[in-house]
C-alpha cells in the first residue's frame, strides 16, 4: 500500500520526530517562554473526526475515479495552515471534501469537472495538500452544493524529455522527489526544491508560484515553465512551447499563481538544465544583522547571482543550531553545471568582509554540506515536523513571508516585529518571539521571512491569539507597503489582505477572466477574487 500523507501535519504517516528532538524542542521553548512544560494534546485519529455523509454521489462512469473513503475525506478537508492543524487537534472539521476524486488521465480531470459543473459542486484542485494558506481546504459558505476535492496524485509522470531545448514535459500530479528521480538518468534536474518538495507538486508549485531552491534569480517557478495545459470548465487550453515572448500580455501567466480558480493544470513543459558539478559554499558572522543586511545587498547588487544567499537573524541562526545567539549567519553558495565557481564566492566573501562579516567556513567541491551551510539545511528540512507538536501544546508558529524594496527595509522590518511582539504581548500575556530570515533577494530588495512563536494559555485560547498575532503582522505588511505574501500564495487565510493590496481595476479584469473559463464560479470559491454581486 503507498505511504498515506499525514491529516494532521507534516509529511507521511510514517515520519516521526524522534523523542529526543521533541525533549529539545520542549525545553527550548520552555526556556523561552518561562514555563515548566507543557499539557499535550494527544495526536487526532481520522475516526475521532466525525463527517456528515458525503452531498452528492458520482455517476456510475465516474465511480471507480472517486472514493468517501473516510481518511481520503479528512486528508483532504484541511490544508497544511495553522488554523486548519489547530481545527484537527480539536476535532473540528466545518467544510469537509464530500467526495475525493482520483483520475487518471485527462480525460477523466475533464470528465470529473463536467459532472461537477452538473452537480453544481465545488471544485477544490489537489496536489500534495501542502498549502499552508487555506488553499485545499473546501469552502465553509457558497451556493455550491457539495465540494468535490480533484487529486492529481496519479498524473505523475515526466511524459517526455527533450535533451537539446533542456526542457520536460510534466504531469502537474508528479511529486518532488519523483520528478527529480524521473529526470536523473538524463542528467538534468528541475532544481526546484521549496522546503515542502518532498510532498508537494508541480502543479501546485505553478499554481502558487512556487518559490524554491535559488535565493536569486530563478526564485519563482514562473521562470521555469516554458508552457502549460489547463483544462477549464469552458475548454481545455494549451500555450505553446517558446523560450521567450513578445506577443501580448502571456496565457502561461495568467495560469501561474491562479491558485486552481481558473482551471486545473493537467501538464507543463519545464525547463531544467544539467546537475551541477561545481560548488561553492560559506557561511558568514555578523555581530550586528543590518549589517549583514547590507552586505547582503551589495551581493545581490554585484551581477554574482549566488544561488543560495540566505541570512538569518541571531535568534534564528541560534534556533537553527548555526549560532550562539550572538551573530547573525549568512549562509552563500554558487553551484555550477559548467565552470568553477570558487572566484565568484571569493568575491562574496570580500563584499562581505566590507560589511564586517567574518567568513565562518569554506567549502568546495562535494563537501559543500559541511559546517553552517550543512547544519542549515539540516534544520531547514526538519523544522516542518515540529508544527503539528507545536500545536498540541498550544505553542502557535506562524511564518510572515513578504518582499519589499531594499530602501524601505529596515523600518518595514522594525514595524512588523513591534507589531507582532505587542500583538503577542497582547494575545497571550507574556512575550513570545519573532525571528527574520531572508529566502530569497533581488537586486531591487528581499524577501524577509518572519516567524513568530507564542505559547497560548489554552487550546480553546489558541485559534483566537493565532489570528490576533496574524492581524496585526499582516496588516502591518500592507501599511508597510510590502506583498501579503512572497511564495506561500493567498489561499483562504490572506485573501483579506490581498483584497487592499491589489488594484480594484485588477480584480475587476481578474473577475471577467474567472467568468470566462468557470462561469459558475465552481473552481475553488473564495480564492482570490468572488462575483460582482458578492
Ligand atoms: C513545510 C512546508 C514548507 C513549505 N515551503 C515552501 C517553500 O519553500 N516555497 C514555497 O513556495 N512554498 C512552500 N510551502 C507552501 C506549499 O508547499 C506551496 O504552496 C506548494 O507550491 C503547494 O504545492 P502542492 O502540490 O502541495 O499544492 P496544494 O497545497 O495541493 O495546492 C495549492 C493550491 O494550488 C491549487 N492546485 C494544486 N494543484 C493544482 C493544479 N494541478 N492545477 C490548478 N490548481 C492546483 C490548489 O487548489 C490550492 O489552491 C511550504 C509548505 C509547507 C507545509
Amino acid at each position: 500500500m503507498a505511504k498515506r500523507l499525514k491529516f494532521w501535519g507534516w509529511g507521511y504517516e510514517d515520519d516521526v520526530v524522534p523523542d529526543s528532538e521533541i525533549r529539545w524542542m520542549e525545553s527550548t521553548w520552555a526556556a523561552r517562554f518561562g514555563v515548566q512544560g507543557f499539557d499535550v494534546t494527544p495526536t487526532p485519529k481520522a475516526e475521532e473526526i466525525s463527517l456528515p455523509a458525503p452531498r452528492v454521489t458520482p455517476p456510475a462512469s465516474l465511480a471507480s475515479l472517486c472514493t468517501t473513503d473516510h481518511y481520503e475525506r479528512v486528508l483532504h478537508s484541511y490544508s497544511k495552515s495553522f488554523p486548519d492543524i489547530i481545527r484537527v487537534y480539536r476535532r473540528e472539521c466545518p467544510a469537509p471534501a464530500d467526495v475525493v476524486a482520483l483520475p487518471r488521465t485527462e480525460q477523466d480531470v475533464i470528465d470529473l469537472l463536467d459532472w461537477c459543473y452538473r452537480a453544481n459542486a465545488a471544485v477544490i484542485p489537489f496536489g500534495g495538500g501542502s498549502s499552508v494558506v487555506g488553499g485545499v481546504a473546501p469552502p465553509a459558505e457558497g451556493s455550491h452544493s457539495a465540494a468535490v476535492s480533484i487529486d492529481l496524485r496519479h498524473l505523475g509522470r515526466v511524459l517526455e524529455i527533450d535533451a537539446v531545448s533542456q526542457s520536460a514535459r510534466i504531469q502537474a500530479g508528479t511529486f518532488g522527489p519523483s520528478l527529480e528521480a524521473q529526470l536523473k538518468g538524463a542528467g538534468l534536474t528541475l532544481r526546484h526544491f521549496p522546503q515542502s518538495f518532498k510532498c508537494s507538486t508541480l502543479g501546485g508549485w505553478i499554481a502558487t508560484r512556487a518559490g524554491g531552491h535559488f535565493a536569486t534569480l530563478y526564485t519563482h517557478i514562473d521562470d521555469l515553465v516554458e508552457s502549460l495545459r489547463v483544462v477549464t470548465p469552458s475548454g481545455v487550453l494549451e500555450t505553446r512551447r517558446l523560450p521567450g515572448s513578445g506577443a501580448g500580455p502571456s496565457p502561461d501567466r495568467l495560469f501561474i499563481g491562479s491558485e486552481g480558480t481558473l482551471g486545473i493544470i493537467t501538464e507543463a513543459w519545464m525547463r531544467l538544465r544539467r546537475r551541477p558539478t561545481f560548488r561553492a559554499t560559506a557561511s558568514v558572522r555578523f555581530a550586528d544583522f543590518y549589517r549583514g543586511v547590507d552586505a547582503v545587498r551589495a551581493l545581490s547588487q554585484s551581477g554574482l547571482y549566488p544561488t543560495n544567499c540566505r541570512i538569518l537573524d541571531a535568534e534564528e541562526a541560534q534556533y537553527n543550531g548555526l549560532a550562539d545567539g550572538r551573530f547573525s549567519v549568512l549562509v552563500v553558495g554558487f553551484e555550477s553545471a559548467d565552470h568553477p565557481v570558487d572566484a565568484a564566492l571569493k568575491r562574496a566573501l570580500e563584499l562581505c568582509a566590507d560589511h564586517g562579516g567574518e567568513a565562518e567556513a569554506s567549502a568546495g567541491d562535494d563537501s559543500h554540506l559541511e559546517g553552517a551551510a550543512g547544519r542549515w539545511r539540516e534544520r531547514f528540512m526538519f523544522l516542518p515536523f515540529f508544527k503539528e507538536h507545536m500545536a498540541a501544546r498550544c505553542i502557535f508558529r506562524d511564518a510572515y513571508e513578504t518582499a519589499i524594496t531594499w530602501e524601505r527595509f529596515k523600518d518595514f522590518h522594525a514595524s512588523i516585529r513591534d507589531a507582532g511582539l505587542n500583538a503577542l504581548r497582547k494575545a497571550t500575556g507574556r512575550p513570545g518571539s519573532v525571528t527574520c530570515r531572508f529566502t530569497h533577494v533581488y537586486p531591487d530588495g528581499p524577501a524577509p521571512y518572519l516567524t513568530f512563536h507564542g505559547l497560548s494559555s489554552s487550546p480553546e485560547r489558541l485559534m483566537q491569539d493565532y489570528w490576533t498575532v496574524k492581524s496585526a503582522a499582516s496588516d502591518a505588511i500592507i501599511a508597510g507597503g510590502g506583498s501579503i505574501t512572497h511564495h506561500h500564495a493567498v489561499g483562504r487565510e490572506h485573501r483579506r489582505w490581498y483584497d487592499r493590496q491589489r488594484p480594484e481595476l485588477f480584480a475587476r479584469a481578474l473577475r471577467s477572466a474567472k467568468q470566462a473559463l468557470d462561469p459558475k464560479w465552481l473552481l475553488n470559491p473564495g480564492l482570490l477574487v468572488d462575483p460582482e454581486t458578492a
